[in-house]
């Protein structure tokens, strides 16, 4: 099990002039896990999530950060922020500079870095937010979404081992939400502990590996996403609502449906338990393939080059550079969030289709699609465009290939 990383020991923190706010938490978090503190408004959510790099200091009980007490003086206070990253609910708070790369810039020139380091440290944290070529443009005329990118830039400029953000998505619209629970996914992948506040408990339950209900300024309870979301009184005692693909399973189980112990946590999941329902398996005795390309290798056009003489094929990207070379190409995306989860549902279908991704990501593809044959049964096979095989000569000339792909 990996260590914990942050640890709150019965805190408690009344604002001045204003009601207690937390009550007696206490709570660990392990390194790399995703975690979201869930609760209604005032429930004490953006209080805690400041009290994780200090930035407010308990009235009584201990913060801790890789097993230490967190300490209030300016040095520590510095070593903890580029320790813990916090990204704030509105990016317009956050954003002080006139132009981005002074933005992203802010926290490694405070930290004493030397002006090569400041560069590379600005061209990593653009570079993940998908944002390079950012760097002369005023933040404030940039997109909502665009100056979120910016605000986790800055944050990630510092390299902290823990990444807190404060509402998400808030402001963003559903596929701009999308996008950046992508790139949480992608931080989290790389390595990054990422803690999250949110009401939105549709986009907790698939997300999170362990959730913290919180009401009042006390945790209400703690678990894994569907004990947390699962029990009813709780829910409505935190005004939330049990997600959709919880609730569903745990009505189907109420009508004498034979539901397997674990949770759907995803449609995927669903449809396996539907099929079951209905077939008593859910194989495919010719599911179609997932190709996976790491678009970082594969050279200009050969990949639209590769899509076209595939019709039929979905396309799906993982990853902010991923989205921009399939943008480059002009390709046009089925899939820009739980992509590897749409591709296994496609395969099941005796589809095909392509995964265009990066870096530490081409691997989670193959670890995601053979746990899940391994649970379901199902044989799906990845392989990596590069060395898959040509398909067969179809004799359709381009313009034809085109109509198939697009039947509408
Ligand atoms: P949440 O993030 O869950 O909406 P908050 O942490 O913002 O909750 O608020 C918890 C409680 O603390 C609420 O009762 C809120 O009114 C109060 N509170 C938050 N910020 C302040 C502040 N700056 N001054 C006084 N009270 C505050």
């Amino acid at each position: 099990m990996s260590r914990i990383v942050l640890e709150a020991r019965d805190i408690r923190y009344r604002y001045p002039r204003g009601r207690e706010a937390i009550r007696g938490i206490s709570f660990h978090i392990r390194r790399g896990e995703k975690i979201a503190l869930v609760g209604p408004n005032g429930a004490g959510k953006s209080t805690l999530l400041q009290m994780f790099n200090g930035m407010i200091r308990p009235d009584s009980g201990m913060m801790l950060f890789d097993n230490e007490p967190i300490r209030y003086n300016t040095s520590s206070l510095r070593q903890i922020r580029k320790r813990v990253g916090f990204v704030l609910q509105n990016p317009d708070r956050q954003i002080i500079a006139p132009t981005v790369y002074q933005d992203v810039a802010f926290g490694p020139v405070n930290l004493g870095y030397d002006e090569p380091a400041i560069r590379e440290a600005v061209a990593v944290g653009l570079r993940h937010v998908g944002l390079e070529g950012f760097e002369r443009r005023p933040p404030h005329q940039l997109s909502g979404g665009e100056k979120k990118r910016v605000a986790i830039a800055g944050v990630l400029s510092m390299d902290p081992d823990v990444l807190v953000f404060d509402e998400p998505t808030s402001g963003l619209d559903p596929s701009g939400s999308e996008d950046l629970m992508e790139l949480l996914d992608e931080l989290n992948h790389d390595g990054k502990t990422i803690v999250i506040s949110t009401h939105d408990v549709e986009l907790a339950y698939p997300w999170a590996d362990w959730v913290i209900l919180l009401l009042e300024g006390r945790i209400l309870q703690e678990d894994v996403p569907d004990v947390a979301f699962g029990n009813p009184e709780y829910v409505r005692m935190a005004h939330l609502s049990v997600p959709t693909l919880l609730d569903l399973s745990v009505e189907l189980g109420k009508r004498g449906f034979a539901l397997p112990g674990r949770k759907p946590r995803s449609v995927l999941d669903m449809i396996d338990i539907i099929e079951n329902l209905l077939h008593g398996s859910c194989r495919n005795p010719a599911p179609g393939t997932i190709s996976v390309c790491n678009v970082d290798e594969e050279a200009t056009s050969s990949l639209s080059a590769w899509v076209k003489t595939r019709p039929g094929l979905a396309v799906g990207a993982m990853g902010t550079r991923a989205k921009q070379r399939a943008s480059q190409e002009q390709l046009t995306l089925e899939f820009t969030y739980g992509v590897i989860d749409k591709c296994i549902l496609r395969a099941l279908r005796g589809q095909d289709s392509l995964i265009l991704t990066t870096g530490s990501m081409v691997g989670r593809v193959a670890v995601r699609v053979e746990a899940y044959c391994r649970e379901s049964g199902n044989i799906i096979s990845v392989v990596s465009m590069s060395t898959a095989e040509q398909p067969p000569v179809t004799g359709l000339m381009d313009e034809e290939v085109r109509q198939n792909d697009h039947p509408h």
